[in-house]
């Protein structure tokens, strides 16, 4: 049977704490989330990657110590979430047992998405559970954040993970099965949007309306998420997980609410990139390695003759020809000292020479944006 996640490949999936966590009792909606981890099973088996965003550490570790449900302290909050954060990991690794799954858990930090360096080593992390087949379970980590420097929803959490790793798509599962015209408690007549083409300031009208008691985001934050997800080239659905196995009835007996992405994912990515004004450094390249870049191929150290700056792994450099012209700019995969020593050199000696293994192109192809046409230095 036909279903809208056929087109995608790498899907973020959001699950928020009101599905996930039992009002009364205070604990994992287990059985319910087996049906969830049974259809991501066979997603996975229809070679699918799948990236989850899992809330629910303080909603699942206040219980345990007898706290009320609103109004925590934040040490209160951080001590909850490291309580909830071992119930909350153990109950995906249960629910996914059945498929025979890993859960690699990754707790992140506001700093990890916006410094450039530690966004590297996330997606690195992430990038490679998933060459594993293990399924990344992504949460902020609530033990040490604090009010000034946290996302506090993870609508916005998920929408950054899926633009850092280059998802397809990003599903935000919810107690709500799409944006309406009105809130739909307050008018039984407000209309459902299938499809948001351009999210306008009357659709960001729309989506005014408290969040849940269990859930710090509301539809404010999913219309924040879909406007980063979609302008990095990223289809986002909102859909309900009230029902059992919520995925495998998306558009046959779910209905939701699908934001389309404004840009392709490449495109989004070089724009960002081509606008990018902060270059730390110049690298600059022999004529092979100017030809190989101008035919779309990564930038390895064994061409680079030269380089310039007090650049970090993660910095956009700018990469030059012989005669100076600048060909490309990208994002470095070594810091200034490292790519120092290994100009010039092939990866298979990089281990010797820095003592540890090569991490692959010195600028990936992905990271790159070629400033001339090809051809400009033939
Ligand atoms: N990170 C929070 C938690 O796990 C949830 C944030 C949210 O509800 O969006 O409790």
């Amino acid at each position: 049977m036909k279903s809208p996640l056929d087109k995608y490949k790498r899907i973020v999936v959001k699950v928020g704490s009101a599905l996930l966590v039992d009002a009364e009792n205070s604990c994992v909606k287990t059985q319910w989330l087996e049906t969830l981890g049974k259809d991501f099973a066979s997603l996975i088996a229809q070679d699918k990657e799948i990236i989850i965003v899992s809330s629910g550490t303080i909603a699942l570790g206040r219980s345990a110590f007898d706290m009320p449900l609103t109004s925590l302290k934040l040490e209160e909050g951080q001590a909850a979430a490291s309580i909830g954060q071992i119930i909350l990991a153990g109950a995906w690794q249960s629910a996914l047992n059945c498929a025979n799954k890993h859960v690699g858990q990754v707790l992140i930090t506001w700093n990890d998405t916006e410094n450039r360096r530690r966004y590297l080593n996330v997606r690195n992390t992430i990038d490679t559970l998933l060459k594993y087949q293990a399924i990344p379970l992504i949460n902020e980590n609530d033990t040490v954040t604090t009010q000034e420097i946290r996302y506090g929803d993870n609508d916005r959490l998920a929408a950054r993970i899926a633009t850092m790793v280059n998802a397809d798509a990003l599903i935000l599962l919810s107690d709500v099965d799409g944006l309406y015209t009105e809130s739909p408690q307050k008018n039984p007549h407000a209309k459902h949007l299938d499809v948001i083409e351009e999210i306008t300031p009357e659709i960001e009208n729309m989506a005014s309306g408290a969040a849940s008691l269990y859930s710090r985001g509301g539809m404010a934050t999913k219309v924040a998420a879909a406007k980063m997800a979609t302008s990095g080239g990223i289809d986002m659905m909102i859909a309900s997980g009230l029902v059992q196995h919520p995925l495998a009835k998306l558009g046959s007996e779910q209905k939701y609410t699908l934001f389309k992405s404004t840009v392709d994912h490449a495109t989004a990515r070089k724009s960002w990139l081509a606008s990018h004004m902060d270059e730390r450094g110049e690298i600059i390249i022999d004529a092979g390695a100017s030809q190989a870049l101008l035919t779309g191929s990564s930038l390895l150290a064994a061409g680079i003759t030269h380089v310039e700056g007090e650049f970090e792994r993660g910095d956009v450099v700018v990469i030059v020809n012989q005669e100076g012209m600048a060909l490309a700019k990208g994002i470095v995969a070594y810091d200034y000292e490292d790519a120092q020593k290994i100009a010039g050199h092939r990866s298979e000696e990089f281990q010797d020479i820095l003592g540890y293994p090569p991490r692959g192109a010195f600028i990936h192809r992905d990271d790159l944006v070629l400033l001339v046409a090809s051809g400009a230095t033939e």
